[in-house]
C-alpha cells in the first residue's frame, strides 16, 4: 500500500515530530489517502503504486522507499495474516534530531575522516523498524543457602570469634511484561541488545500508517525458536532478584536454587531504529540511534592522516615541556 496524499498526489509519510501523517510536498496534516498496491509476485517483485516501476523486493522487506521514484509505501503481504504486528512504537526522534544526536557523539571522537558527519553522508541515514517479540513470563524462583555473620570482640585477655550460621530461604516469584527479542536475522543480536531498553508503556496498537516514511522489516525467526533467549532473559533477571534479596551475610553458600520460568503471552512488535551506515577505506560502519530514546551505537573510523598529525602535535609538546624542566633544573 501506498499513502497518497488528497491534496497534491504526494507520498504522506509519518512524521515523528508533527505525530501526524504529514505531506512534504504541500506540508498537509493527515490528509493522507490508502492507496493498494498490485500483489508481490513470486519473483519478490512488486509494481511501484505511486510511479508504477517494478521494484525488487528482499526476502524480508515489509516497507521500503522505491528506487524510481523514492516514494515509501509497504508491501501489504508482509503485514497482514500471520505478519501482522501486534503492537509498534512507532519513530519519535524525526532524522534531524537523530543526526544532531550522532554528531553530538561523535564530534567528541578524535581521528573520524572527513565527510563522516557531513549532512550529505548523514542524509542516507534510513529509520527502519525492527521486528521484535515481546514475551510475557512468570517466573517461581526458590534459593537455599547457608550463610555466616562474625562477630569480633575482646575482654583485655582474649579477642573472641564467633560465627553464626543461617539457613538462608527464598522463595519468591514475579511476573515479566514484554521481555523483548529481535525477531531479525540481519540485525546482529547484540547490538539489539544494546540499543535497548526501550519505554515499553508507549507501546501502542499497531497501524500500517506508521511504516509510511520507513523501511521495516517482518519477522524472520520464529517465537518458538526465539523463546529460549527470552527465557535466558527472565532467568538472568530472576537470578538478580533473587541475589539482591540476601544480603548482610559475611559468607554465603549456595545449596539449591530453582528458577521456573512459564511463558503466558507473546507479542509481535515493531521497534524503530534509525540506521547510518557509512563507508570508509573498504570497510562499513554502521551506527544506530533508538528512535525513542536517543541512545548511540558505533564505532567510530579512524582516519590515518590525522592519527599522525595529532601524534605530532602530542610529540611536539612533550619536547617543549622537556626542555622547560631543564631550564628549571640549571637555574637551581
Ligand atoms: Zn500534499
Ligand atoms: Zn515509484
Amino acid at each position: 500500500m501506498f499513502f497518497k496524499c488528497r491534496n497534491c498526489g504526494g507520498n504522506i509519510v509519518y512524521d515523528p515530530d508533527k505525530k501526524a501523517m504529514c505531506c512534504p510536498h504541500c506540508d498537509s496534516l493527515d490528509s493522507e489517502e490508502k492507496v493498494d498496491s498490485p500483489a508481490l509476485t513470486e519473483t519478490l517483485k512488486v509494481t511501484c503504486a505511486s510511479c508504477g516501476a517494478p521494484v525488487d523486493i528482499k526476502e524480508h522487506t515489509s516497507a521500503t522507499r522505491c528506487p524510481n521514484c523514492g516514494n515509501y509505501f509497504v508491501i501489504d503481504e508482509r503485514v497482514t495474516g500471520s505478519f501482522k504486528p501486534h503492537l509498534i512504537i512507532p519513530f519519535k526522534l524525526g532524522k534531524n534530531t537523530a543526526k544532531d544526536l550522532l554528531r553530538k557523539e561523535f564530534d567528541k571522537r578524535p581521528f573520524t575522516p572527513q565527510g563522516f558527519m557531513t549532512n550529505a553522508s548523514l542524509d542516507k541515514m534510513e529509520g527502519t523498524y525492527v521486528p521484535f517479540f515481546m514475551y510475557d513470563y512468570h517466573s517461581d524462583m526458590n534459593y537455599q543457602a547457608v550463610g555466616t555473620k562474625v562477630r569480633h570482640w575482646s575482654d583485655g585477655s582474649y579477642e573472641y570469634t564467633e560465627t553464626s550460621y543461617y539457613d538462608v530461604t527464598r522463595a519468591m516469584n514475579a511476573d515479566f511484561d514484554k521481555v523483548p527479542v529481535d525477531a531479525s536475522i540481519a540485525m546482529d543480536d547484540g547490538l539489539m541488545d544494546l540499543i535497548e531498553p526501550y519505554n515499553y508503556t508507549e507501546l501502542e496498537g499497531h497501524q500500517d500508517k506508521y511504516l509510511s516514511g520507513f523501511l521495516s522489516e517482518k519477522y524472520n525467526m520464529g517465537e518458538r525458536e526465539l523463546t529460549p533467549r527470552a527465557e535466558q532473559k527472565v532467568i538472568k533477571d530472576s537470578q538478580e532478584m533473587l541475589h539482591a534479596s540476601v544480603s548482610g551475610y559475611a559468607t554465603l553458600t549456595e545449596v539449591n536454587e530453582t528458577i521456573s520460568p512459564t511463558k503466558k503471552a507473546v507479542d509481535y512488535a515493531l521497534l524503530p531504529v534509525w540506521e547510518y551506515i557509512y563507508g570508509y577505506q573498504g570497510k562499513e560502519y554502521k551506527y544506530h540511534v533508538n528512535g525513542q530514546t536517543g541512545k548511540v551505537l558505533g564505532e567510530t573510523p579512524v582516519a590515518k592522516g590525522k592519527v599522525i598529525a595529532y601524534g605530532c602535535t602530542v610529540f611536539g609538546l612533550m619536547a617543549a615541556f622537556g626542555f622547560l624542566i631543564r631550564a628549571i633544573l640549571l637555574v637551581m
